[in-house]
């Protein structure tokens, strides 16, 4: 989300723009800011924010299957296009979100202010993180993908930070210190930091089997995630259904609890 809000950004800043629904599901939001200056694109975890210069935002969660696509100009919308913004040569058509709406500074907040620390802006405070966490009882592993504790982590990055930190999916997490839990939160806004940069999602440190970052893919490019056996000592991989994901762990590298 923070490349897109990155790109959208780049696309769209001062532009006064049209904002239709071809689908007509999001036509009488689009109304609200058709014809208005574009004024900025942040993103909150998973939610995407777009600021209009009559103190609106449009608000996306992509969902699973949400999409934003480029487009020439011209090109005919789909009938499931939920919101298309134009701008000049820039043709941008949302399809499929779990969420499109208009919402206004209250309905902004109302939605950041259920989410927690997202590691990857700047305003960040990681210790709202640990005030969350302390108050919890259960295995650490879903408190990393609840995004009331910490917003934007997914699957990926969840189970290769607690591989990096030794930390089984299941350990409690009344047994993590603090200096635990702010080592995984800098693990994790590494992470995520290099996944913005990289566009794609490779955890692991190349040096640490002689290779480039280039080198790696989907084969080496995890050390847990989706792996059959860990990338660092070979103990085939556990894979199991924790609260509705996949969790993985190395029970060598992470005892379990
Ligand atoms: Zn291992």
């Amino acid at each position: 989300m923070h490349r897109l809000a990155r790109r959208h950004r780049r696309l769209l800043r001062g532009r006064t723009v049209r904002v239709t629904s071809p689908q007509d599901r999001f036509a009488a939001d689009a109304a609200l800011v058709d014809g208005h200056v574009f004024t900025g694109a942040e993103a909150y975890g998973k939610h995407l924010f777009h600021a209009y210069d009559n103190g609106l935002w449009v608000h996306v969660h992509l969902g699973i299957y949400g999409e934003f696509h480029e487009r020439e100009v011209g090109f005919v919308p789909r009938e499931t296009t939920r919101m298309r913004i134009e701008a000049g040569e820039v043709v941008l058509d949302l399809i499929g979100p779990t969420r499109c709406e208009v919402v206004d500074a209250d309905g902004r907040a109302a939605v950041t202010s259920r989410l927690g620390p997202d590691p990857l802006r700047k305003d960040a405070d990681p210790a709202r993180m640990w005030e969350k966490l302390r108050r919890r009882k259960g295995p650490i592993g879903p408190a990393l993908m609840d995004q009331g504790v910490l917003a934007g982590v997914g699957n990926v990055y969840r189970a290769e930070a607690l591989f990096l930190h030794g930390i089984h999916p299941l350990t409690p997490i009344p047994s993590l210190s603090h200096d635990d839990v702010m080592a995984l939160w800098s693990t994790l806004k590494r992470m995520l930091e290099v996944g913005v940069k990289e566009g794609r999602i490779m955890t692991v440190d190349a040096e640490e089997f002689g290779l480039r970052r280039r080198d790696l893919d989907r084969a080496n490019g995890r050390y847990v995630y989706r792996q059959d056996a860990c990338l660092r000592c070979g103990t085939p991989v556990r894979r199991w259904d924790l609260s509705g994901r996949w969790a993985y762990a190395c029970e060598t590298c992470q005892p379990p609890p």
